[in-house]
């Protein structure tokens, strides 16, 4: 179709897909130098039990501190980390970090890490997930797994074969960002989810639109009915955490408490039941 728009439009089309593929290709250098010079780290993010108000766990999420940029999101680098396979030793280094933090909180508080469906294609996950539990010291019980439904998407016979042996060693597994995806409940067939955690749009939507609080209402029912943990993501004002704790929801997470922090933030997480102020 760029042919047919005549000489100019086409060349311009090749110099955009060579900027992209420049621009593609810095980021992964970037990236493999940073894995080098040790510029990623574990912020942490306090997950709620609504119906006690206490911390139950803590989701590690990945940033990247960038000498020039600053602190980057995942969400502008965990793609390309995936498509280039430096997402193994990044996974890797976040489930270390995880547990060695975890090990110095209280015993009753969990780590949640999230997993790409890349690193189930590695034979090595379940290595690393014993490595890093055993280096820390964490018990497994206190470690929970976040996956995604595109992790069943793949080769589900090895997946679910690998999910099993986490589950086995004591590991919880969580799904996350229910309800974005194709056929969640076939999903929740699978596999013997331990948690359902219900995707930030369902509760950002909760004050505003009557089908949102519908489906609030229908998965947090199902998950009382499969003795699944339901948790809230992106809790960000009182009315929402209201009707979730109306519904029967079993956890909250989201800005309402606290943004992600680094972990020498844990302690004052734990202390103080609200840091709404950015980090
Ligand atoms: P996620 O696992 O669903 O994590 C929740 C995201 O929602 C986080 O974004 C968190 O900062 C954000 N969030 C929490 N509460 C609120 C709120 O009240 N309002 C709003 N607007 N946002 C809230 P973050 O840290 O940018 O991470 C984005 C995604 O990147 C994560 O989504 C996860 O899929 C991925 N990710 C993060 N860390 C890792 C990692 O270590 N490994 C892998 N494979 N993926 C990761
Ligand atoms: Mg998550
Ligand atoms: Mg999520
Ligand atoms: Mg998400």
């Amino acid at each position: 179709r760029a042919k047919a728009d005549g000489r100019g439009t086409y060349r311009f089309f090749e110099t955009g897909m060579d900027a992209r593929a420049q621009a593609r290709r810095l980021l992964e250098m970037d990236l493999r130098a940073a894995l080098q010079r040790d510029e990623f780290q574990a912020y942490y993010q306090p997950i709620r039990d609504v119906a006690s108000d206490r911390v139950v766990a803590f989701e590690a999420l990945l940033r990247w501190n960038h000498p020039h940029r600053g602190l980057i999101s995942p969400i502008n680098f965990i793609p390309l980390a995936e498509e280039t396979g430096l997402i193994i030793q990044l996974g890797e280094l976040v489930l270390r970090q995880a547990c060695s933090d975890a090990a110095t909180w209280p015993n009753d508080i969990g780590v949640a890490v999230n997993l790409s469906p890349v690193q189930f294609k590695n034979p090595n996950l379940i290595a690393s997930v014993t490595e890093a539990l055993e280096k820390s010291g964490l018990a497994a019980r206190r470690l929970e797994l976040e996956i995604t439904e595109s992790v069943l998407l793949q080769n589900s016979e090895a997946t679910l074969t690998t999910l099993h042996e986490l589950r086995a060693m004591g590991v919880r597994i969580s799904l996350d960002d229910f309800g974005t995806g194709y056929s969640s409940l076939s999903y929740l067939r699978s596999f013997p989810f331990d948690k359902i955690k219900i995707d930030r749009s369902f509760v950002s939507e909760l004050a505003t639109r009557e089908d949102s609080v519908a489906i609030i209402r229908a998965v947090t029912g199902l998950g009382r009915s499969l003795g699944i943990v339901t948790t809230a993501e992106g809790v960000e004002s009182d009315a929402q955490l209201e009707l979730l704790r109306r519904e029967g929801c079993t956890q909250a997470q989201g800005y309402l408490f606290s943004q992600p922090r680094p972990a020498s933030d844990v302690a004052m997480m734990l202390e103080r039941p609200r840091l709404r102020a950015s980090a």
